[in-house]
């Protein structure tokens, strides 16, 4: 070891403290153009507003404060009675009518027509579109964003406003705060993810949302707002396709959406026979029905009338009492808004049982029957509503 190694250093004097490292610089703002308007897209059949129109308008009515913008509705068809003041008591405060007779039953040219008209006489477009996730809104919301150029998510679970941050450099344009974002949420990546999709590049934002997820607000007669008659203005090449019978579904239709018990069962039951099981513990309700899982339903086990879940019927009663039923994602957005929930399961740790209020640990096959028996029992004791209680 030479003598220089052990010597201590001597202080530098006069030795610059390190720079400080320069502040970033704060992103820029960007709006993109809007009248921070919220449209919800109307359904109806006959004259009667649809039940996710209301839900719609229920979630629409929370953005549009938050936004600070006013709530809208466009309405087609034809003959349309009082259905634009329906739609005021629930929420909107104006409601763009197109009656004519060309309207009377959905068609996607002219309806597609008659909105994308009118959205283009806007000085600067609505905020955000809405449509439920239904035949009609599924075939209508891709035309309208293509046509605007602009993001569309279909069957979201959840709708917020928020900020989002841009910072990608490979999209130097883009890069900036963008405030009041339409945050439009759904289950993704198989089970596991809840996603956050945004679009605030182009307005309007558009999402639809499965019927029975959102919440309509109670309906107030009071609520005053303004209907504006809006040009039906068709083309030739709007006509393409005609009409001509529609045939309602009335046979083998099963109504989950208005069921106040339902009785779901999953793989655990174990083939179709352990459905017939089901339907004896349903029917010892006065408005008892069954339900399933799309396993199920793939399985050929019951028709597909019957799924509950995200590719499936969204559903709220007051009892769902689920049977060997795992609990996936998409499953639980289709009934977690129920009353009560009831699991079966004889797996403890199965997810089910974190969105069930009641769960039972034990086989689908001593449990069910055991209900059923007492059911039965305290039916033939004390009545319908008593054996119910006794359940609940
Ligand atoms: C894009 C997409 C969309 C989907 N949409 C839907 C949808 O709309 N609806 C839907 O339901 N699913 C949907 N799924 C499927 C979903 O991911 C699950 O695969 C499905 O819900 C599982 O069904 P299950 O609970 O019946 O079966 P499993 O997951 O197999 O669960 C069976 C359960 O039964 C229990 N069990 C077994 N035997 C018994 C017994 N004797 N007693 C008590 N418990 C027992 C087991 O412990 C298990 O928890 C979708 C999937 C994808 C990817």
């Amino acid at each position: 070891m030479s003598q220089t190694e052990n010597q201590p250093t001597p202080p530098v004097e006069n030795q610059a403290p390190p720079a400080p490292a320069p502040e970033p610089e704060p992103l820029r703002e960007i709006i993109t153009p809007s009248n921070k308007e919220v449209i919800v897209l109307a359904e109806q059949v006959g004259g009667q507003i649809q039940p996710v129109t209301l839900e719609l308008l229920g979630a629409g009515r929370d953005l549009a404060n938050k936004l600070g913008g006013q709530l809208s509705c466009i309405l087609l068809g034809h003959n349309l009675g009082d259905a634009a003041q329906t739609l005021i008591h629930y929420g909107a405060e104006i409601v763009y009518v197109g009656d004519d007779a060309q309207l009377e039953n959905y068609r996607t040219l002219p309806y597609r027509r008659v909105i994308t008209d009118l959205l283009k006489t806007f000085a600067l477009p609505p905020h955000i579109l809405l449509l439920g996730s239904t035949t009609t809104g599924r075939d209508l919301a891709p035309r309208i964003a293509a046509f605007f150029k602009t993001g569309l998510t279909a069957d979201c679970t959840e709708l917020d406003i928020g900020p989002y941050e841009h910072t990608n450099k490979a999209d130097p344009d883009k890069v900036g705060l963008y405030p009041g974002c339409l945050y439009a949420i759904r289950p993704s990546f198989g089970e596991s993810l809840k996603a956050r999709i945004l679009g605030p590049w182009n307005n309007p934002q558009m999402a639809t949302t499965r019927p029975g997820v959102m919440n309509p607000l109670k309906p107030d007669t009071s609520r005053t707002g303004e209907v504006r008659h809006i040009p039906v203005n068709l083309l030739s090449e709007d006509y393409r396709l005609e009409v001509m019978e529609i045939v309602r579904e009335t046979s083998n239709s099963v109504n989950l959406t208005d069921a106040d018990v339902i009785v779901s069962g999953g793989f655990g039951m174990g083939g179709p026979e352990g459905f017939e099981l089901l339907k004896e513990l349903a029917a010892c309700f006065e408005n008892g029905v069954v339900g399933a899982t799309r396993k199920v339903v793939d399985a050929g086990w019951i028709p597909y009338q019957y799924q509950i879940g995200q590719t499936g019927k969204v559903v709220r009663p007051k009892v769902y009492i689920a049977c060997g039923i795992s609990g996936a994602i998409q499953h639980k957005v289709g009934m977690q808004k129920s009353g009560l929930i009831i699991a079966i399961n004889k797996d403890a740790d199965a997810p089910i049982f974190s969105v069930a209020q009641q769960g039972i640990v034990g086989d689908v096959f001593h449990v069910v029957p055991e209900l059923i028996r007492q059911m039965k029992a305290q039916k033939q004791a004390g009545g319908v509503s008593s054996a119910e209680k006794s359940l609940v």
